[in-house]
């Protein structure tokens, strides 16, 4: 039986690329979001998998580009749906948002047939996500720097949880955010639509970061290996969870230097950074709220007061 998405059209033990059209540019010109099929030679599951939800974030189409080469579908059980790059116009120019619409497309779904951009490329994508039995959202830090970790955002009353935190863990990037997502997030509206969804956000760089890009590889074909696509088990590891996510920001305007690693753990009362003005004394130091690990900090030095500068996964456990 030949699996369509948009353009691209594959039998069985068939692979082709195409477009899915999801409307005009500002010159009239149709434009379609690039997408894979890779329909296996034997039957088995269904996996969605898209990258550059964010326009800024590029390791998720690093994965992509380095996965469905590796993908022989002679080889494969079940059929993989792929749309490399998800937000357009937020690519082209090369920012986190949409330009069209100024929203962030992970905002914005399920999304909707006659909305505004974002909410209609949110509606094709999510047409193309619900054929499937998993669906793997591929995001990063946007530009910031991160460790590389897998967010499960239906939250811990959800009736998918396990199913999401079991995919999480066999994705297998060492660690886990397991926290209800804001609205309008993939990993939110997949499993309200009954299919257990991953946000694996694979580090945080501009352009293409190698390290976090072949973690991503190893976790698509972690993916593969469990539930069946390709023979061969994937033994999970247990990962590092966090439960809970705070927020610091800067009390004064200067430039700061963190007295913690990406990674590491971090006790309450610890100082995680330290604001300096341009000679080097010293405004203010900020402690950790909480114990947990440091998750995610900003890139440039220099802030202004109340901007973002780093966070702390907190609630830490394994699982
Ligand atoms: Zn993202």
């Amino acid at each position: 039986m030949m699996t369509r998405l948009g353009t691209a059209e594959a039998g069985p033990g068939e692979i082709d690329t195409g477009r899915l059209e999801v409307g005009e540019t500002r010159d009239g010109s149709s434009f379609g979001l690039p997408v894979a099929v890779i329909n296996g030679a034997e039957p088995g599951q269904t996996l969605y998998m898209q990258a550059v939800s964010d326009g800024d974030e590029l390791n998720g189409v690093g994965v992509v580009q380095r996965v469905v080469p590796r993908l022989d579908p002679a080889e494969l059980s079940g059929t993989i749906l792929v749309v490399g790059i998800v937000n357009y116009h937020a690519f082209q120019v090369a920012e986190h948002r949409n330009p069209i619409d100024d929203t962030k497309m992970n905002r914005t779904y399920p999304g909707n047939e006659n909305g505004t951009s974002s909410e209609r490329i949110a509606h094709a994508t999510f047409e193309a996500a619900t054929r499937a039995d998993l669906i793997v959202d591929l995001h990063q830090g946007s530009t910031s720097r991160m460790i590389d970790e897998v967010r499960v955002r239906c939250g811990k009353r959800h009736r998918l949880h396990e199913e999401c935190l079991e995919l999480a863990k066999v994705f297998g990037c060492g660690y886990i955010l397991d926290q209800r997502g804001p609205d309008g997030q993939l990993a939110r509206a997949g499993p309200d639509d009954g299919i257990p969804t991953i946000d694996p956000e694979l580090g945080g760089a501009v352009g293409w970061d190698e390290t976090s890009i072949e973690k991503g590889v190893a976790g698509v074909f972690n993916v593969l290996s469990h539930y069946g696509f390709l023979e061969g088990d994937s033994d999970y590891e247990r990962q590092t969870r966090a439960s809970g996510f705070d927020q610091y920001g800067s009390p004064v305007g200067g430039l700061v230097t963190f007295k913690r690693e990406l990674g590491q753990r971090v006790s309450a009362g610890e100082v995680l950074f330290e604001v300096t003005t341009p000679f080097g004394e010293t405004k203010a130091e900020i402690t950790a709220d909480s114990d947990g690990i440091l998750w995610r900090t900003r890139r440039l030095p220099q802030v202004a007061t109340g901007e973002y500068v780093c966070s702390v996964g907190t609630d830490i456990d394994t699982y």
